[in-house]
């Protein structure tokens, strides 16, 4: 055990710093005027569904960050849940695969009203990296109508609480 405890004390710390967000403050804000939204429009929980129709799964990763001790979303009254009959709003990533047209379209429609739906990355705005192929329709666009796109490939966390505040604005 000393042995393990004199080790620690020598080398030190070795993790990365965490990345000086000088979205530290800005997040924050951000996401307490998300909160808000959410308390008075939505008796204080949000909930989104995730569907990856055909992503590269970096999207999914910055989705990830979203729920980390640094983000924690959850704190603003975000929750990403597991059934689309729970959700709010779907989180479409990728392209649309051929595979997944129709489960993209039944989990839309077992989404209860009211309900939006965001495309975010390039890929789920008009195909990105992937385009059209034999494989791949395209964008989300190609069987339905986002209610807000998030570009950038993958989107960073904040880009994504931004455009759900966005959403929340103008469906108030
Ligand atoms: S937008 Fe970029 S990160 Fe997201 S699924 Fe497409 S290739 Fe991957």
């Amino acid at each position: 055990m000393l042995k393990i405890l004199n080790k620690i004390r020598k080398i030190g710390v070795i993790t990365e710093p965490t990345p000086s967000l000088a979205t530290d403050h800005e997040l924050d804000e951000l996401g307490f005027k998300v909160k808000k939204q959410i308390d008075r429009h939505f008796a204080g929980s949000f909930a989104i569904r995730a569907v990856d129709s055909g992503s590269c799964n970096a999207c999914e990763l910055e989705i990830h960050a979203l729920n980390n001790p640094l983000y924690d979303i959850e704190r603003f009254g975000v929750h990403f849940v597991a059934s689309p009959r729970h959700a709010d709003a779907l989180l479409v990533t990728g392209g649309v695969s051929k595979h997944m047209a129709t489960a993209l379209m039944r989990t839309w429609e077992a989404t209860p009203a009211p309900k939006w739906l965001i495309a975010m990355g390039d890929c789920a705005i008009d195909g990105g990296e992937f385009g059209s192929s034999y494989a791949n329709m395209g964008g989300v666009s190609k069987i339905l109508q986002p209610d807000i796109s998030i570009s950038g490939c993958p989107p960073t966390p904040e880009l994504v609480l931004k455009a759900i505040y966005q959403l929340l604005q103008s469906s108030n």
